[in-house]
C-alpha cells in the first residue's frame, strides 16, 4: 500500500511501488468482463475496468498527460515512475467523435492525482456506445506487474484501485511513446519498410492499435510507424495510438534488425487487413483536411494581393466588393495598417519561454472573459459568442501543443506561437473552403493579441476621425470590436467574406461594410472622400462632387424614409389591391427573432438551426435543441416559426459533426442528404420541434432537396416520431427549393409538401453554376438572372396546382427593389434579415399585383442580370426605399 501521499509511488530497492486511484465512481470489473478482446486479454495490457456512475474522469496519479485521442474519448498519463496509464472511456466510444466528452486538460499538462481530466455525458454514451465500461490499463513504460486489485466492488474516485510495482524507478519515457517524443522520420532504414494508406474509418484508435502492437511484438526488429514527421515503436499501442492518424493518412512501417523483412510485412499486412476493423479505402486525391504538422510543407499561402500605386489626387474610381452589411455611408478613408508585433527571435530556455506564453496567454483569455462579460451585460448575444469562439481557439489543445513543442526545439515563444496560428490560418485558407478561411482570420486575430501580451503591451485604441470610412487589406473581430462605432461610418476591406465574424460584428453594430473588394482597396489614399454604397456593393473613390452631394442629399432622404418605414413596420403588408404578402424575419440566434419582431416581422421563415450551434465541438442533445427552439418561440410570442432542419455540408462544416472528404462538397453531402443518411441526427431534431409549445406554431422545412423520394423519406420519419409522442398533432412541412430538380418538379414535390420556400442563395449557385463562397464570381453570382427568375415562376405555378403557397427566404427576398419582382412571379411570403423587414413592407404597400405581374412578365425576357436590375430601376415601384439605384 502506499504512504500518505496517494498517487505518487514509493521507492524501494529500485522497485517503485504504485497505487493508483480509482478515476471515477463506479463499480470495479476484472479486465476479462469488457467485451471486447483487446481489452479483455489484455493486448493493451494489465489492469481493470469501471462501470461508471459519474461522468467524470480523474487523474489515478500524478504525472504528466501524454496523449489525448482527438475523439476525446482516451488518456493517457505517464507516472513519475515512467508507467504509463491509458483510460478508455465505454467502449466503441471513438466512434462519437468527441461528442459528448469535454476535456479539463491538455498533452503536456503536468496533473494531480484527483484532478478532473475528462467529462463525458453518460446519457449519451449510455445510448449510442456499445459500453459505458471505461478500462485502464498498463500500457506503456517500465516493467510493471499488479499486485494488488480492488474488483468486484463499488469504487469511489479516489480510492485506491491498484497497486503496482514498477522496475526500476527510471522516469524516462519508453522510446516512442507519446507525442512528445516522436522525432522526425529518418525515411530509410538498413531493414525493410512498405508505404500503405490508413484504412480505418475511425483512424488508429487503441483497439487497431494494440492488434498492431500485437501483431509486432512476436519480432525480434524494432518497427515503427513513420508518418506527418513523427514516428512511434508499433510494439507499443499508445505510441501508435498517440500519432492521431486519421482514415486516408499516409504511413510508412519501417523495420530494422535479422527479421525486419518479416515483421515489416506482418504488421503492414495486418494495417492493411483493417486491425480487426474492416478496411475501408479511403477516397482518393482529397484534400487533407488535418493540419500539417512540421515535416509537411506547409499549403501554399493565398497569392499575395497585388501592390498597384495609390489613387491619383482626384482620379475617380468605383470598386466592386461584397455586402456584409447593408447601408450607405459617405465620408474619408482610414487606413489601418496591420502593424507586425516585434518579439525576441531568440529563447532564453524552453522552461522561462513555456512561462512567458502561458502568462501571455493568461492575459489575453482574461481580456476576452472581459469582453464576453461586457457583451453579456450589454445584451449582444453575437459579440458574445465571437469572443466565446475566440477563447475556445485560444484553448484548442493542438495549437497550444504545436507552439509548445517548438518552445522545447529551442524556439522563443513569440516565434513559436505565431508559426503555430499562421500554419493553421494558412492550413485553414488552403482547404478551400470559404467559410473556414474566414475562421483564418480569428487565428490571425489571436496571434496578434498573443504576441501583443508577450511583447508586453496592450492593443491600442485607434483614435479615428469623426465619420471615418476604414480601409483595410483584412479586418480583425478584435480590431473592430476596439473601434469606437460612433465615429466609424463604415469599412471596406480587400479580403475577407461575408460571413465571416467581422462581417458580423458589422452588422449587429449597424456599420455598413462591405468585404472582398480585392487588390483596388489598398490604392485608397488616407482621407480621400468615398461613398460606401454597401445596399449596391459599391465603393466609390473620390467621386465628382456632383456626385458627393447628390448622394449626400440622397442619404439624407434615405434615412428620412427608412424611419418612416419603420414607424409603419408593425403593420401588415396589405398591397393597393388588397393582395396579402407575409413579411417574415431570417433567424440564426434568439436575438434575430427579437430583432425580427422589433421590425415588424410576422414570424420567422427560416431558422437556420445550424447556426444556432455553430461553435460547439460536441452536437446538442435533444433538451438543449427544444430550449433553443422554444426560446425562439417565445421571442416570436405566437407567430409562426418555420424550422429548417440541420442544413450542414458544402459550405457549412459544425466541428462536431465531421463529414468524409469529398472532392466537391457543393455537390456531396450537404442538407437533407446528411439527415437521411444519418437518420438519428434528423429523428432527434424532429423531436425536439415536436416538443416546442405552442402546439402549430411550429412548421418544418427541409434543405437541400432534390427528389421527392426525399420529401416521403422525411414525412415518415416525422410521422413516427408523432407516433412515438403519443399521436403528437400534425405539423406542416415544407420543402426548400434550392436545386433546379425541385423547381422543375415543383409541381410534384407540393403533392407531398405542404409550402416551398425558394433558397435563391443556393439556386442560383446551382443554376449558374457559380460558387457561392467565390469571391471572384462573388460580383456575377446574381439571383436576378433570368435563369433564375423563371425556376422561381416555374415553382410557383407548380405549387399553385396543388394550391400550395410559395415564399423566398433567400437573400434575393431581402432586397426591397426585388420585392415587387417576386410578388409578380407568384410569391407570397418574403423571409428577409430583420433590418430590411420595413422596407420590404413599405416597397410593396403602393403596389397592385398586377403591375408586379406586368414587371414579372417584361423581366422574365431580359438577357442578363444587371437588365432586369436597370428594368426594376427605371420601373422605379421600391423608390419608397432605393431611389437613385444604379
Ligand atoms: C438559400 O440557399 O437561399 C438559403 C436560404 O439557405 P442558406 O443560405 O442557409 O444555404
Ligand atoms: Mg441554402
Amino acid at each position: 500500500m502506499v504512504g500518505n501521499d496517494p498517487g505518487k509511488g514509493t521507492v524501494t530497492g529500485g522497485v517503485t511501488r504504485l497505487s493508483l486511484l480509482a478515476p471515477l465512481d463506479g463499480w470495479a470489473a476484472p479486465l476479462e468482463e469488457v467485451p471486447d478482446p483487446v481489452f479483455a486479454q489484455r493486448m493493451m495490457g494489465d489492469g481493470l475496468a469501471i462501470d461508471p456512475t459519474g461522468g467524470t474522469l480523474r487523474a489515478p496519479c500524478d504525472g504528466v498527460v501524454i496523449a489525448i485521442h482527438r475523439a476525446r474519448h482516451a488518456v493517457t498519463l505517464r507516472a513519475e515512475c515512467g508507467v504509463e496509464i491509458l483510460m478508455h472511456i465505454g467502449l466503441e466510444t471513438v466512434a462519437l467523435g468527441g461528442r459528448g466528452f469535454t476535456i479539463h486538460t491538455t498533452e503536456g499538462a503536468a496533473v494531480r492525482a484527483g484532478d478532473a481530466l475528462i467529462e463525458f455525458d453518460m446519457d449519451l454514451l449510455a445510448r449510442e456506445a456499445k459500453s459505458l465500461l471505461t478500462p485502464l490499463v498498463i500500457a506503456g513504460g517500465p516493467s510493471a506487474t499488479v499486485v494488488e486489485a480492488k474488483t468486484g466492488v463499488a469504487v469511489r474516485a479516489g480510492a485506491v484501485l491498484l497497486t503496482l510495482l514498477v522496475q526500476g524507478n527510471g522516469s524516462a519515457p519508453a522510446e516512442g511513446a507519446g507525442v512528445a517524443g516522436g522525432t522526425a522520420a529518418s525515411g530509410s532504414a538498413a531493414g525493410a519498410e512498405r508505404s500503405l494508406v490508413l484504412p480505418l474509418v475511425h483512424g488508429l484508435h487503441a483497439r487497431p492499435a494494440a492488434m498492431l502492437a500485437t501483431a509486432a511484438k512476436p519480432f525480434a526488429a524494432t518497427v515503427h510507424l513513420v508518418a506527418q514527421g513523427r514516428r512511434a515503436n508499433a510494439k507499443s499501442a499508445v505510441a501508435a495510438m498517440s500519432m492521431g492518424l486519421r482514415h486516408g493518412d499516409a504511413l510508412t512501417v519501417v523495420g530494422e534488425g535479422a527479421d525486419a523483412a518479416a515483421a515489416v510485412a506482418a504488421v503492414a499486412d495486418a494495417i492493411a487487413a483493417g486491425l480487426g476493423e474492416t478496411p475501408v479505402p479511403p477516397p482518393a486525391a482529397l484534400p487533407v483536411p488535418s493540419l500539417p504538422t512540421a515535416a509537411v510543407p506547409p499549403p501554399d499561402e493565398p497569392p499575395a494581393l497585388e501592390v498597384q500605386p495609390p489613387f491619383a489626387p482626384g482620379e475617380t474610381a468605383v470598386i466592386r466588393a461584397v455586402t456584409a452589411a447593408p447601408g450607405l455611408a459617405l465620408g474619408r478613408a482610414f487606413r489601418l495598417e496591420d502593424e507586425e508585433v516585434e518579439v525576441p527571435a531568440s529563447g532564453r530556455g524552453a522552461e522561462a519561454e513555456r512561462t512567458l506564453l502561458a502568462a501571455a496567454l493568461k492575459r489575453v483569455r482574461a481580456r476576452l472573459g472581459a469582453a464576453v462579460a461586457q457583451a453579456e451585460t450589454a445584451g449582444q448575444a453575437q459579440r458574445r459568442d465571437i469572443f466565446r469562439a475566440h477563447l475556445a481557439i485560444l484553448d484548442d489543445p493542438e495549437l497550444l501543443d504545436e507552439a509548445l513543442a517548438a518552445i522545447s526545439g529551442g524556439e522563443a515563444a513569440g516565434v513559436a506561437w505565431r508559426a503555430a496560428t499562421d500554419r493553421r490560418a494558412t492550413a485553414l485558407r488552403a482547404l478551400g473552403n470559404p467559410r473556414m478561411a474566414e475562421r483564418a482570420a480569428d487565428l490571425i486575430d489571436l496571434r496578434r493579441q498573443v504576441m501583443l501580451a508577450l511583447a508586453g503591451r496592450e492593443p491600442q485604441p485607434v483614435i479615428l476621425p469623426q465619420g471615418a470610412i476604414l480601409v483595410a487589406e483584412e479586418l480583425m473581430p478584435s480590431q473592430l470590436s476596439n473601434l469606437d462605432a460612433g465615429r466609424l461610418a463604415g469599412f471596406c476591406t480587400a479580403r475577407g467574406g461575408p460571413t465571416s465574424h467581422v462581417a458580423i460584428l458589422a452588422a449587429s453594430m449597424g456599420v455598413p461594410a462591405l468585404v472582398a473588394g480585392g487588390a483596388a482597396v489598398l490604392r485608397i489614399p488616407d482621407d480621400a472622400p468615398l461613398i460606401l454604397d454597401a445596399d449596391r456593393g459599391l465603393l466609390h473613390v473620390q467621386p465628382p462632387a456632383e456626385d458627393l452631394a447628390r448622394l449626400e442629399r440622397e442619404t439624407g432622404q434615405r434615412q428620412a424614409r427608412m424611419e418612416a418605414n419603420l414607424r409603419a413596420a408593425t403593420a401588415d403588408c396589405v398591397m393597393a389591391d388588397g393582395t396579402r404578402i407575409e413579411v417574415y424575419a431570417n433567424v440564426g440566434k434568439v436575438a434575430d427573432a427579437v430583432k425580427g419582431v422589433a421590425k415588424g416581422a410576422e414570424g420567422c421563415g427560416l431558422l437556420r438551426t445550424e447556426f444556432l450551434f455553430l461553435d460547439r465541438q460536441t452536437a446538442p442533445d435533444e433538451d438543449e435543441q427544444a430550449a433553443q427552439y422554444q426560446a425562439v418561440a417565445t421571442a416570436l410570442a405566437g407567430r409562426p416559426l418555420i424550422i429548417r432542419t440541420l442544413d450542414v455540408g458544402g459550405d457549412k462544416p459544425l466541428p462536431y459533426l465531421p463529414l468524409p472528404r469529398e472532392e466537391n462538397p457543393i455537390l456531396g453531402l450537404r442538407g437533407v442528404r446528411i439527415g437521411l443518411r444519418r437518420p438519428e441526427i434528423l429523428r432527434t431534431q424532429l423531436r425536439a420541434i415536436l416538443r416546442v409549445r405552442p402546439v402549430g406554431q411550429c412548421r418544418i422545412m427541409v434543405p437541400m432537396v432534390a427528389t421527392l423520394d426525399e420529401v416521403r423519406a422525411v414525412r415518415d420519419m416525422l410521422d413516427q416520431e408523432r407516433e412515438a409522442l403519443g399521436h403528437a398533432p400534425p405539423v406542416q412541412l415544407g420543402v426548400m427549393v434550392e436545386t433546379p430538380a425541385a423547381a422543375v418538379t415543383a409541381d410534384q414535390l407540393a403533392t407531398e409538401a405542404d409550402f416551398l420556400s425558394i433558397g435563391t442563395n443556393d439556386l442560383t449557385q446551382y443554376v449558374l453554376a457559380m460558387d457561392r463562397g467565390n469571391p471572384d464570381l462573388a460580383a456575377r453570382l446574381d439571383a436576378l438572372h433570368p435563369a433564375v427568375l423563371r425556376l422561381i415562376r416555374q415553382t410557383a405555378e407548380g405549387a399553385a396546382r396543388h394550391g400550395r403557397w410559395v415564399g423566398v427566404c433567400g437573400a434575393l427576398a431581402s432586397d426591397p427593389a426585388a420585392a415587387p419582382l417576386l410578388v409578380g412571379l407568384g410569391v407570397t411570403e418574403l423571409s428577409a434579415t430583420p433590418p430590411a423587414i420595413p422596407d420590404i413592407k413599405a416597397a410593396l404597400r403602393p403596389l397592385d399585383k398586377a403591375a408586379c405581374a406586368a414587371l414579372a412578365r417584361e423581366a422574365l425576357a431580359q438577357e442578363s442580370a444587371a437588365a432586369v436590375r436597370s428594368l426594376l430601376a427605371r420601373a422605379g415601384m421600391a423608390a419608397s426605399v432605393m431611389e437613385g439605384a444604379a
